[in-house]
């Protein structure tokens, strides 16, 4: 970082924060000009120095970042992209994977349907929720290891992965049983003890953008999980609450560069939960292909009138269908690809 002295400081105000930054384990590279003296430091340790403490030391005018406060996760620790490889999916590579299924399981015919729906579109990863972060205690909280069993059953019928929430550390060991991902929501972004767990796990975890977080934050949360061991880490732009109500949330489109920029790990968009309204996931879904998302997360029920959680935004298939055909058409003009196995089949038009 940079420490800029105030234009009065003393020579031992000046003299006492290099003391105090020597202490912290830094080097200090001292410059003084005719005005001010600016003094360059560099970490030498682990630990990572907050600047906020040389910021009130007395003299100090400004201290600035000029490295990114996560490591693993930055595109300087590892210029390459990481790709998340599940058997022949590749998360992360030139192909957009969709990970598309309900909100929760319900019932097996509901996973079956879905499942079924989903495949046919092209989906590659079928996701739905076992155990569910609801708003109210008083909704439907998921039907956990039985809805576990459900999401496998028709997965499996249908050579999908699976990918489900995880919202406590007790959970882990039952839901690696089940799935292929976990899924970190993001009501639990900024669960530090979690986080911290799924670094050991050897399953990818998916990361969710907490609703207020910043990308730097975000990208810390997956820091945890790389620091801990596990490298398989893709992160899931869902929106963020900011003051328009318009939408269920604001989905940050900008969030895919900046954080392809910023970082090496794959970013995966969920408009669903971005849009909160079925009838403007496909306008967002594809946007953010065309902004470059490694894949999408999609809600897709066969009867989301009727859904126990998230009906209003679950896509219906027919609906999901052509989205898919229109994404085979955005991904190659942005030079990626996107399945190409559907199995077309006459269909109600919505
Ligand atoms: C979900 O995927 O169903 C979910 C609860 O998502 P989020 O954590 O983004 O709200
Ligand atoms: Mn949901």
């Amino acid at each position: 970082m940079i420490v800029v002295m105030k234009e009065r400081a003393s020579e031992s105000q000046v003299d006492s924060v290099i003391a105090r930054l020597i202490e912290l384990g830094m080097d200090v590279h001292r410059s003084s000009g005719s005005t001010r003296t600016v003094l360059g430091v560099v970490g030498t340790g682990k630990v990572q120095v907050d600047k906020e403490i040389i910021e009130i030391l007395d003299g100090v005018h400004e201290v600035m970042r000029i490295t990114e406060p996560y490591k693993r996760a930055s595109r300087s620790y590892r210029p390459d992209k990481t790709i998340v490889t599940l058997g022949d999916v590749r998360i992360g590579g030139d192909e957009v994977i969709v990970m598309a299924g309900p909100c929760s399981a319900e019932t097996e015919e509901q996973c079956e349907a879905a499942a079924a729906a989903v495949k046919r579109a092209g989906a590659k990863v079928f996701r739905g929720g076992a155990f569910k972060p609801r708003s109210s205690p008083y909704s439907f909280q998921g039907h956990g290891e039985a809805g576990l069993k459900m999401l496998r059953q028709a997965s499996d019928a249908h050579g999908l992965k699976l990918i489900s929430e995880v919202m406590d550390v007790s959970q882990i060991e039952l839901i690696a049983k089940y799935c292929d991902i976990f899924q970190v929501g993001a009501r639990n972004m900024q669960n530090y003890t979690l986080l911290r767990e799924l670094g050991h796990a050897r399953k990818p975890v998916l990361v969710k953008r907490g609703i207020s977080a910043t990308i730097e934050e975000w990208l810390l949360s997956a820091e945890y999980i790389l620091a801990g061991g596990n490298n398989d880490v893709i992160l899931c732009e869902r929106g963020i609450r900011t003051f328009e109500t318009a939408t269920r949330n604001t989905f940050d489109i900008s969030a895919i560069p900046v954080v392809h920029k910023l970082s090496h790990l794959p970013v995966v968009a969920d408009p669903s939960h971005g849009a909160g309204r079925r009838d403007m996931v496909p306008q967002l879904a594809r946007a953010a292909v065309a902004a470059g998302a490694d894949g999408l997360l999609i809600e897709v029920h066969a009867d989301p009138d009727h859904a126990w959680s998230d009906g209003a935004q679950s896509m219906y298939p027919d609906q999901f269908d052509r989205l898919m055909a229109e994404l085979r058409i955005i991904a190659p003009a942005i030079g990626r690809s996107i399945c190409l196995e559907a199995v077309s089949r006459p269909g109600r038009s919505r």
